[in-house]
Parts: C-alpha cells; structure tokens; sequence
C-alpha cells in the first residue's frame, strides 16, 4: 500500500493511520504538492486543504479493485498547536471514513495510539460519560462495544488516580526467564544462557533498593504500590526473592499491607519455597500466566509447561498464601483458534482467579515472530476474524462470571487491530497496572530496563536504567542519584 500525504506532512498521524484501519505500515510514504496523475491499484492518498474557516481533509483508498473515499472537516483553531491537533484528527478520521466506505472498518475506528483510556478520561472530564460515549462514537467512530469498554477502564482511571494520592509507585525488573517463549519482546535472558549473570545481577538490585530508598525517604514519600515484573521474577531463587523483597520493603518503607505484586508469570518457575518467600514477603497479588490452555499452542508458542503445571501452580498458590491471582491469556497465538481459546479460557475461569489479562498477540520486533516475517510460525497465526471472535466472545464470558474491565492498551502490529484488556472482580482491581497503563503519577524503576515515570502537568519526564543485565550490573546507580533527586523537584 502506497501512501500519498498531498498538502500536509503528517507522515506519523497518517502512517499509524494505515496499520491501524488496514493492519500493515505503508510500504512506501510520498510527499506531495498534488494528487498523483496516475494512482497504484494499493495506494492511499490524504489531502489536506486549508480555508480561511479551518480546512478540509479527503482521503482516497483503491485497493483491491474498488476505490472508496472519505472526507471530514475542521474548524479554525486559535492556537498553532490546536490547529496541529486538529488537523491530524480530520485526517485520520477522513481516512477511516474510506476504509469505512469499504466496509472493513476496525473496532476502533479513527482512534489511533496505545493509551486510548486517557482520551477517554479527558472527554468524560468535558462532557460526563453520555457526552464521552457521544464523541467516541461520532467523531473517532469507535463501536459500540469498544466505546463502552474504553469508558468502563477509563473510570478506573480515575478512581485509582484518587487513590494513588501523593503516593507512588515501584517497579523492580528481572530480566531473566527459565528460556524464551516465541512472541517476547521484553529484554529477558534465558537461564541457560545468562544464568551466570543472576548473582551479580541481584546483588546490584540490592545497591539499587538502598540507594533509591534512602532518596525516597528522605524526600518523605511514601509508597503506594509494589510490582516486580520482568522476564519472570520466580526465576530467582527463594532466598533471594526474600532478600529483594525485604530489601524494598525496609528501604522504601513500603507500608504493611499495601499492594505488591511478583509476577510468577511461568509456570515452571512456580516451587512451595518461593511462594512461601512471597507470602512471607507481604506480596499480595501474584500472576500465574499460562497464556492458552492448550497443550499445541503452547509447544508453539515454546514454553515448555502444560496446561496442568499451570492448575498445578495455581493451586500451590491457593494452598499457600492468600494472594490475588492474576491469569494471562493470549488471543491469536499460533495454533490455536476461536474453539480452542473459549476452551482456554472456561478452563481458566473454572480456576476463579481475582483477575484475568486477555491480550491480543503482538508480533513485536525482538520477537522470534517478528523475525521469521510471514513465513512459518508466523504465517500460522489466526487471521484477524478469528482472533476477533475470540475476544467477542471471552468479554460477554468475563462479564457474566463478575470480571470487569480496568485497563487497557493497545499494541502495534497486534494479530488483529484489538486491545489488550486486564479484568478484575469488583474489590481486586490492581492499582499498579491501571496507573501505569494511564501514565499516572510517578513510578520508582529498579532493575534492567526500568523506567522511572514521572508525570506532571500532563508532561511526561523518563528517566532509564540501562536495558541489559550485564550492562546493568556495571552501572555506578550513585552518579543518576542526582537526577532523580532534581526530576522530583527536591
Ligand atoms: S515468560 Fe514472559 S518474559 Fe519470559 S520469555 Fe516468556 S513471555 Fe517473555
């Protein structure tokens, strides 16, 4: 598909456009004063013509043999800025008029972007949750569905930012997995190749807590939250998941009882030893992921775990403490389909866990999936359609057992155009995940590949750790000190 920006040069706006109403990027983006004589049989060409009342933007899309067009307008902004936002607003909207006119339009419609709840929080803040509905629905052309799956997170949002108050939150990476399943992205290493690095690696974790935490202190901030994610943290031995934990619980002074997450995402990593070490921590919520239910899908998607180590996990953890559990699912793996993830998820559902994430795959770059292209394993993914149909079919399930929806995200080259949905039951929701996702207040990062979060003023400060353990574990954590300490305004 080849994508022609006639009169403007919102190549960004334009080309996010395209994955998201048509799933693939543009294979080639010209920039132009004119209409081309002669368009391609696969081309897509925006327009935007300004008048002195705002402008008009046209979208034209010939593909497959038909030609279909979409058109919108804008008014006259005050602001150099708003006329920015406005513009490629009317553009993508014009775009997904087109596609629209074909009949493909996606479940989210114009609305481009990975955090669709903060738009969703701005326009109930504008105009209540009927107005909010009205918008979406009319000016991003989002579904039914989708408007009211947004809303229902998006006030999640905003409960949660309430109760974050002048807390905050920590992050603890650990970038190691027991090996390495097709479709990860995250920067984690595998036991047997790496395994050497998870001393030296814990032993900086625990440089990193006290000289963190000692800042934190003294600034007077109290956290509010707790979440180590990763890679998979159970990877860690027992002993030394309890010396992490009491390392950051005595030196942020994270209070008893507060919400502190250990993801025990595989589970092949899952021992009695390690979740009495949870347990005896204070953590509160773990997650057990086992990511399908079938036996097929997850020898392709390579994590060597059955369905019933995930039962076995699971209930270990019933057995031993009284944590919530959280279950990931994943939509549009290879080998499964719309028959097999229903069986997956009754099967989960059967388990009652506190919370259950349902993602729609992501062939992200890093990941083997996205390495082999289209061929093999990748060629073997379900089609669009099907992953749809798992998704309409789990939220109706999810809802009818008490689960709600209080975050969501979205993803690039997701196996359908979706979301990623985390459920809960009412009074389980995971403070963590719903402010992390809405970009709220500020999150600690501790670890390779953290990130430590700071949003203020709707303005979003980042600060990194270096990405690879072994990168990380000859870091001088003193010298960044300083810029934490000035990002917090101290
Ligand atoms: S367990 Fe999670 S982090 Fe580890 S390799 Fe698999 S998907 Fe990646």
């Amino acid at each position: 598909m080849k994508l022609y920006l006639v009169g403007h040069d919102y190549r960004f706006a334009a080309e996010e456009s395209v994955i998201s109403l048509l799933g693939s990027a543009p294979s080639e983006t010209v920039l132009s004063d004119r209409p081309p004589l002669r368009a391609e049989d696969e081309s897509f060409i925006t327009r935007i013509e300004p008048s002195k009342y705002g402008g008009t933007a046209t979208a034209t899309l010939r593909t497959g043999g038909k030609t279909v067009h979409g058109r919108a307008v804008y008014r006259r902004a005050e602001s150099e800025r708003e006329t920015v936002r406005l513009r490629q607003h009317t553009l993508k909207l014009a775009m997904a008029r087109a596609v629209e006119e074909l009949g493909t339009l996606p479940a989210w419609g114009a609305l481009t972007g990975m955090r669709p709840t903060k738009l969703a929080r701005r326009l109930i803040a504008e105009n209540g949750m009927t107005g909010a509905r009205r918008v979406l629905r009319k000016r991003y052309l989002l579904s039914e569905e989708r408007a009211a799956l947004v809303l229902r997170a998006a006030e999640q949002g905003m409960l949660a930012e309430k109760e974050l108050g002048d807390g905050y939150m920590i992050y603890l990476g650990v970038p190691f997995c027991p090996s390495r399943c097709a479709y990860c992205s995250f920067v984690s290493e595998s036991v047997a190749r790496s395994g050497a690095l998870i001393a030296p690696y814990v032993e900086k974790l625990l440089e990193e807590i006290r000289l963190k935490g000692e800042l934190m202190r003294r600034l007077g901030r109290v956290p509010k939250a707790a979440y180590f994610g990763g890679g998979t943290p159970t990877t860690l031995s027992a002993r030394d998941l309890s010396r992490v934990i009491d390392a950051v619980r005595s030196a942020f002074c994270l209070p008893d009882g507060a919400e502190f997450t250990v993801e025990a995402g595989r589970p092949d990593t899952v021992t009695r030893e390690k979740l009495e070490a949870l347990r005896d921590g204070g953590v509160t919520r773990i997650s057990v992921n086992p990511q399908s239910m079938r036996p097929e899908v997850l020898a392709a998607a390579k994590r060597p775990h059955s369905p019933e180590d995930v039962e076995r996990a699971y209930n270990l953890a019933r057995e031993v403490g009284d944590f919530g559990i959280n279950c990931d699912l994943i939509a549009g793996l290879e080998a499964d389909s719309a028959e097999g993830f229903r069986e997956s998820l009754s099967r989960i559902l059967s388990l009652e866990p506190e919370n259950i994430t349902i993602h729609t795959l992501a062939r992200k770059r890093g990941s083997d999936l996205h390495r082999l292209g289209t061929e093999g394993a990748a060629a073997r993914i379900p089609p669009p359609d099907e992953v749809a149909r798992m998704l309409d079919a789990a939220y109706p399930a999810l809802a009818e057992r008490g689960y709600f929806p209080y975050y969501l995200y979205r993803q690039k080259y997701m196996a359908a155009p979706l979301e990623n949905t985390g459920w809960a039951k009412p009074g389980t929701v995971c403070l963590y995940n719903t402010l992390v996702m809405e970009e709220i207040g500020l999150t600690v990062a501790l670890g390779a590949g953290g990130v430590t979060k700071l949003t203020e003023g709707g303005k979003i400060g980042r600060i990194t750790n270096p990405k690879f353990a072994a990168e990380y574990i000859a870091h001088d954590f003193t010298k960044g000190l300083s810029e934490l300490e000035g990002a917090l305004g101290a």
